[in-house]
């Protein structure tokens, strides 16, 4: 076959053990997608398997992710990566999925706007395949799952905790649970069916619509509205993911009631609240030891937004923090937390570089 005479040709020329090796690893890679676009050696992808219309603006994903998929915890999050005109571009997604299903599904909110939301509602279609990032997130439930549960959703917002009952429910333990969730109209919630359909099923399950479009008075998030509705509420493990009003209203309000404690939430895209850099942001060279590629950062926002600025193109993905996607190893010099404001000369030190902010020259392991 002249695929592998070309292969023999070019190993061949290849002297070195390790170029021999990434030579080889390169070439493996490259024929296993030839053979199953599924398979790899170094990534996690996922072939499309059914597209669900949820509700107007939303659909959910539901793939078969590849033999290397570490399965995931309810309430986490994977990074779906995918290439929009030649370029590859990557958005965190909960999964929506129960844990332990070979079937895998994330359901996404279509942004009038949005880049990649758009395009995964224009263009993914069953047979399609996607990468996948390990699943990542610590907004999960607990071991032992605690007797006394809230979970408190805003459109969208419902992935992640979607993925905590389905998991309960799997498991036979759903037992004191109270769903409160927020969406716009009737026809905007999310799968509105099996909620109601589970909330039936069990009596431990009490599902709570606050519609926009109810004739009553309240509309969204109201303080007195939910400490009537859930008047327990401080003594609840409660499990919050929704728009940032509704996030920031509902966090005062356990703040104010001493119950943060037992509130654990996920933010979607609200920014954290990134600090002023402390000192004055100087010109700085930034040294990409694997590749010897030599860059200039300078002015405003994270070192990500400064590298992309001087023609550098890294992997990124919620751009918060959260991910991980940007983490990479600072082999010397100096960081800015953005978040917690410590500033470190640590050499070897993991850096988020969406959070990080240059106070020095650097070698960033890339
Ligand atoms: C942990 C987590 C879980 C999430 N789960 C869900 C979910 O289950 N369902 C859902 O619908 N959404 C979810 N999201 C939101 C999702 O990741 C996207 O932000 C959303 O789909 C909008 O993306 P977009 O590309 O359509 O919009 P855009 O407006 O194009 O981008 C939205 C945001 O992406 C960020 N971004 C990332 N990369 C870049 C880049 N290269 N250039 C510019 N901006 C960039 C920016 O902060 C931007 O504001 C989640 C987000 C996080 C952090």
């Amino acid at each position: 076959m002249a695929w592998i005479q070309e292969v023999s040709r070019a190993w061949t020329k290849t002297r070195s053990t390790a170029a021999r090796r990434l030579f080889l690893d390169r070439q493996a890679e490259f024929w296993l997608a030839e053979v199953d676009p599924v398979r790899s050696l170094t990534e996690t992808r996922a072939r499309v398997v059914r597209v669900i219309e949820e509700t107007a603006d939303t659909k959910t994903f539901v793939v078969r992710p590849s033999a290397n998929w570490p399965g995931h915890r309810p309430g986490q999050f994977t990074t779906v990566e995918v290439e929009i005109d030649g370029v590859r571009v990557r958005r965190c997604y909960s999964i929506s999925s129960a844990p332990g299903d070979s079937l895998v599904a994330f359901t996404v909110k279509r942004l009038p706007t949005g880049r990649v939301s758009a395009w995964l509602h224009d263009h993914l279609s069953p047979g399609d395949v996607l990468r996948l990032s390990e699943p990542a997130g610590d907004f999960v439930l607990p071991e032992p799952t605690p007797e006394k549960l809230l979970f408190v959703s805003g459109g969208s917002g419902i992935t992640p905790v979607m993925s905590m009952l389905r998991g309960l429910h799997h498991r036979g333990a759903v037992r004191d649970l109270v769903f409160v969730h927020y969406a716009r109209s009737r026809s905007d919630v999310i799968f509105a069916e099996e909620l109601r359909r589970l909330a039936d099923r069990h009596p431990g399950l009490r599902l709570v619509l606050r519609l926009d479009d109810d004739p009553s008075p309240r509309r969204g998030f109201d303080e007195a509205d939910f400490a009537e509705l859930v008047p327990d509420f401080r003594d609840r493990s409660t499990f919050l993911c929704g728009p940032a009003p509704l996030m920031d209203r509902a966090e005062k309000m356990w703040r104010a009631a001493d119950a943060s404690g037992r509130l654990s939430r996920e933010r979607f895209s609200a920014e954290p609240k990134l600090r002023a850099l402390s000192g004055p942001t100087s010109e700085v060279h930034v040294r990409f030891g694997r590749t010897g590629r030599d860059l200039v950062a300078a002015g405003a926002g994270s070192l990500l937004e400064q590298l992309e600025r001087a023609g550098a193109r890294l992997p990124s993905g919620c751009r918060m923090g959260i991910c991980h996607t940007c983490t990479c190893h600072k082999k010397s010099g100096t960081v800015e937390n953005l978040v917690t404001g410590e500033v470190s000369s640590e050499p070897d030190q993991k850096i988020r570089l969406c959070i990080s902010a240059p106070r020095s020259d650097l070698e960033l392991d890339l």
